[in-house]
């Protein structure tokens, strides 16, 4: 490895029998922005550019922790999500293109000075993204307490002005915390425990259970509890937004129903999954 335009070569050398070709283009972008500083189009205008030996040595360490299943994210230790970039660390689920979407859909529905609660912090991503976007004034509380410090860092680097409070959303004295609000968003835990076969080594292995999964037999427990937050939590016409698992839309809805929220929407992510709720509280 001499070149620029060697490292891809490399990663197909090292975690080609690995991973897929697309994860493999994928890794080289990180690499190229982390180590580099370098979009994609610079990597080719300097594809003829020769490596540093401090660069050969970082790139060889990246793979290395690539090859154990280490995601990327991970071990440069940031994202992106809609526009800035959030630290992470192993205590927080990698931000995930889906729920840009979710905060995309909660964007364009003009929050305009509204209060908004979000449920599971995690690396706060969803929150302090709203916050940068819109003139909503945000609250966001996780069981968490290392979640909680990575999305204050994020808070702080980001300037965002989220309040964050550390609570448990299944002990009933949390509801004691909490204020009314205008909107209320989660992405709760909804991976199934008997999904965990079918998961990639390095989301398994790597991010957090806490943030991931449920049991089986009570796979709707976050969003029953929520949703029951909500009816007490939400003004009039208030909204509640869900990321949810792709073959629980239904049942989702159904619950909902039940408790009295009416014009629900279920919509699909770009992958054409069942992957976000919003629901209306008119009582
Ligand atoms: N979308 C995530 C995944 O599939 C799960 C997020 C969650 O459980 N809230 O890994």
């Amino acid at each position: 490895m001499q070149k620029i335009k060697d490292i891809r070569l490399f990663l197909k050398d090292v975690l080609g029998s690995q991973f897929p070709d697309s994860e493999l283009r994928g890794f080289l972008n990180w690499i190229l922005e982390f180590v580099f500083d370098f979009s994609a189009t610079d990597a080719l205008m300097k594809a003829e550019e020769l490596l540093k030996e401090e660069d050969i040595i970082e790139v060889k360490r990246i793979v290395a922790l690539l090859k154990k299943d280490n995601p990327i994210q991970q071990i440069i230790g940031y994202t992106w999500f809609y526009g800035s970039k959030f630290r992470i660390c192993k205590e927080v689920l990698i931000p995930r293109p889906e729920t840009e979407e979710l905060v995309d859909w909660i964007l364009k529905d003009e929050l305009e000075r509204k209060s908004l609660l979000d449920i599971g912090t995690g690396s706060g991503c969803i929150p302090i993204a709203i916050d940068l976007n819109s003139h909503a004034r945000v609250t966001s509380l996780d069981v968490s307490a290392p979640a909680l410090d990575k999305a204050k860092e994020n808070a702080c680097i980001l300037k965002s002005r989220v309040t964050f409070i550390h609570a448990d959303i299944l002990n009933p004295s949390t509801t004691s915390l909490l204020g009314k609000y205008d909107v209320i968003v989660s992405n709760p835990p909804y991976v199934l425990e008997s999904d965990k076969k079918l998961m990639a080594a390095n989301v398994l292995n790597n991010e957090p259970h806490l943030a991931l999964f449920v049991p089986d037999d009570n796979a709707l427990m976050f969003y029953e509890a929520i949703a029951n937050i909500a009816v007490d939590k939400l003004h009039y016409n208030g909204l509640l937004y869900f990321e949810i698992h792709e073959n629980k839309g239904e049942e989702i809805v159904s619950m909902l129903i039940n408790l009295g929220f009416t014009s629900i929407e279920l919509r699909k992510d770009l992958q054409g999954k069942d992957r976000m709720i919003k629901a209306v509280w008119k009582l």
